[in-house]
């Protein structure tokens, strides 16, 4: 398996007018350039020097050089937009894309890991999960590269009484990757942490390998207490390095998939190690913009049936009328459920995957699929639930709390991903 580094193509920004400054020498379409400059969309293409171009190259001369783009939006979609100077090392490539310029960085696999995990992380993260999370966002990337000239599957499967969607990421096709969330967070090496660049240079190369193949390394916030399988949320394929794994030392694996079994789990707060209400360590860990979110483990929503009705049409845009009940048709071993029925006075339907559902009962969409629901005196409808994201793979805040008692990234990585070993690709 062993390969070169390879070079990767970042889209940074979509604008119709870049500005940016070239500290160093670069060369360009004209001879060696440096200092600032803006280029313009002018019918269709990039104006820059008084020429058009549909695609400029400005590439160093030496891997001290970089440059600086001003007005990078970050936290799109979050409440947090903002915009903001940031600088990159590689090349810099203009292109057009979608009628817009399109910023590109051309940039060694490791020097974008280290800024991802500068992103992602928390400077104050213990060393061992900014390690295995570096192994994480290079398998998949390594992952995302192969998949670039893969067909998109099939996402649902729709009929008259069933509505069964799930959601891939779509693939780029101007670049390999976006700084954005969609992808991996890339916010250039204004900010890179010393500790998130050891964590990489330690782990150089290394990616999480199953069968000779490097694994589609998935990963969420907190799984409530298991993990979940692959075909709970995505296609109905199964991975053996994403299987169920209780998260905790010496404990059994609850069958979930039980309704029973289901909610006495979630309805009591079993030992995991992502079930921890310690605030201190939890700021520490946790990047700023999720930090508000403390209830994760075990959380409550509550509905009136009138309430439920309006979200549950509007939402699906399907004509349920009147919500009568829900029941649930099928869970995974996470105890999310993947099929849930929902009794309306016009019709029935049963709805899934595991995001389907959450995006369906909720103005945005509930922390997990792993819910009971039960109905109070007044007809309102009482969701509890456990887990916080789709719970595949890496459980973040379990992988955090297993670092800081002391476990090394490898064996937290065997811990989440038991099937796979840990390769090196260069
Ligand atoms: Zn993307
Ligand atoms: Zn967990």
């Amino acid at each position: 398996m062993k390969q070169q580094e390879p070079e990767i193509h970042v889209g940074v920004m979509q604008a119709d007018e870049v500005t940016f400054c070239l500290h160093g020498c670069y060369d360009a379409p004209d001879g060696p350039v440096s200092g600032p400059a803006v280029c313009v969309l002018q019918q269709g293409l990039i104006l820059w020097n008084g020429r058009l171009h549909a695609r400029l190259t400005f590439t160093p001369r030496s891997h001290t050089d970089f440059f600086s783009l001003s007005s990078v939006s970050i936290g799109k979609g979050f409440h947090w937009q903002q915009t903001e100077e940031q600088q990159f090392f590689g090349t810099l490539i203009l292109t057009v894309a979608s009628g817009r310029i399109g910023v590109i960085n051309r940039i060694g696999a490791e020097q974008y890991l280290q800024s991802v995990i500068s992103s992602e992380m928390s400077a104050q993260s213990p060393s061992e999960l900014l390690k295995a999370h570096a192994v994480i966002s290079r398998s998949w990337l390594m992952h995302a590269l192969g998949q670039r000239s893969v067909l998109p599957e099939p996402t649902g499967r729709t009929d008259a009484g069933r509505w069964i969607r799930w959601y891939e990421r779509d693939a780029h096709r101007a670049y390999d990757v976006c700084a954005d969330d969609h992808c991996q967070r890339y916010q250039g090496f204004g900010r890179l942490l010393p500790a998130a660049v050891s964590a990489v240079q330690e782990t150089r190369g290394e990616v999480l390998t199953s069968g000779g193949q490097v694994c589609d390394a998935r990963f969420s916030k907190c799984c409530g207490g298991v993990t979940e399988r692959f075909q709970t949320c995505w296609a109905d394929t199964s991975f053996d390095y994403l299987q169920p794994v209780r998260d905790a030392d010496r404990q059994p694996l609850p069958d979930l998939t039980d309704e029973a079994q289901a909610r006495r789990w979630i309805t009591s707060s079993p030992r995991a190690f992502c079930n921890t209400q310690d605030r201190t360590f939890l700021s520490r860990v946790l990047n700023l913009y999720d930090q508000p979110t403390t209830d994760f483990y075990r959380w409550q929503v509550r509905y009136t049936a009138e309430q439920l009705t309006d979200l549950v049409n509007r939402r699906s845009g399907l004509d349920i009328g009147t919500v009568e009940d829900l029941a649930v048709m099928r869970r995974g071993a996470s105890g999310r459920i993947e099929q849930l029925k929902i009794v309306g006075s016009h019709r029935t339907v049963v709805v899934g995957k595991e995001l389907e559902i959450r995006r369906l009962l909720s103005e945005t969409h509930l922390k997990s699929s792993a819910f009971v629901i039960d109905r109070a005196v007044d007809g309102s409808y009482v969701l509890t639930g456990a887990g916080w994201g789709h719970g595949v793979g890496l459980c973040q805040i379990g992988a955090a709390v297993m670092a800081a008692e002391g476990r090394d990234y490898r064996t937290v990585l065997a811990h989440y991903y038991p099937a796979a070993e840990i390769g090196r690709l260069w």
